[in-house]
């Protein structure tokens, strides 16, 4: 077994961006500029926006942070996401998820103006990644395709299975992996709560993506011997032996399955640290008007 090491991937490609960053700032006069828009108070929702942020500033750009209460409301916030649009020095806008529910996250994606959605989730987006057309990649699949390819993982005429067919990461995983490129070319199957004989499905596969959002979900007895497992899961539970309060769990069953992989990406230490390289990638690229020029 061998590890994706996403602390180790990640802090090489933010040397690489922060001299990237640099060559912006000689260039244009200013850092790329990443704006995030945080509403309410979810304990998830503010550590993920505070480590997108320091990261931000750790590799030169410049970030800025709007926060709401929960009782803003959607056109508050669409009027403020307008504004955005219009300010020629912000490079990147994302809004964190999840919203209250009083608030359409379906008007907010698309309100953003799809040449700052360094998130990817814009429809425009995701339809030219679809083309295989230049767009912004979710952040997620994006670092799972930088950690494939920096591991010089074989990918072509494997089998992937992704377990979960969210919009954010199981269904363009699922696509990106279908495509004809490297890190690609794979028979793509995407599994969700419906899939019958999920196990057998899973354990047919030579790399296995796993988004579900469960703890340990995916056992010993799922995974072939060699295959290579992709752990996208974030789960929290409180913990009385960490200094944080909690200790974070993916969706594979770590101690037990990594001994029969070829690859393993832990939690933490995984997709978690790629899916903000993703994030600064697609700002730089946005900033250096390489995307949509
Ligand atoms: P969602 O909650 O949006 O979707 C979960 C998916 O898992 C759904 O498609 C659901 O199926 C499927 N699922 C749930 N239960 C089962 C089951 N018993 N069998 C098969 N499939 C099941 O998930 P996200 O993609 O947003 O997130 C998934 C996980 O990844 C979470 O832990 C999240 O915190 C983490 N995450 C991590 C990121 C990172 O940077 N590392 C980034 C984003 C998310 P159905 O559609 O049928 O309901």
């Amino acid at each position: 077994m061998q590890l994706l090491d996403g602390k180790f991937v990640s802090e090489k490609l933010k040397e690489e961006i922060t001299a990237e960053a640099a060559g912006v700032l000689a260039i244009l006069g200013r850092k790329p500029h990443l704006v995030a828009i945080l509403v309410g108070h979810d304990g998830g929702s503010e550590t993920y926006v505070a480590s997108k942020m320091r990261n931000c500033e750790k590799v030169g750009f410049k970030s800025s942070l709007y926060r709401y209460d929960t009782s803003v409301s959607e056109s508050e916030l669409l009027a403020k996401i307008k504004e955005i649009n219009r300010d020629q020095e912000v490079d990147g806008l994302i809004v964190q998820l999840p919203l209250p529910k009083h608030i359409d996250p379906e008007k907010v994606t698309e309100a953003i103006d799809f040449r700052k959605d360094v998130d990817g989730f814009h429809p425009v987006n995701l339809g030219r990644m679809m083309r295989d057309l230049p767009c912004f990649v979710p952040a997620t699949p994006y670092g799972i395709l930088m950690m494939l390819e920096e591991y010089k993982i074989e990918t072509s005429g494997k089998h992937c299975v992704v377990v979960g067919r969210s919009n954010i990461v199981g269904s363009p995983i699922s696509i990106l992996m279908a495509r004809n490129d490297y890190p690609g070319n794979c028979t793509v199957t995407l599994t969700h709560s419906r899939t019958k004989d999920l196990k057998d499905v899973v354990r047919s596969a030579d790399i296995i993506i796993a988004a579900i959002g469960k703890k340990n979900f995916i056992t010993e007895d799922m995974v072939k011997p060699g295959a290579v497992v992709i752990d996208v899961g974030i789960n929290t539970e409180v913990s009385t032996t960490t200094k944080s309060g909690f200790k974070l769990y993916g969706d594979v069953d770590f101690v037990n399955v990594a001994p029969k992989t070829s690859w393993i990406s832990p939690v933490p230490g995984g997709v978690g640290l790629m899916t903000i390289v993703g994030l600064l990638k697609n700002t730089l690229a946005s900033a250096k008007k390489e995307i949509y020029p």
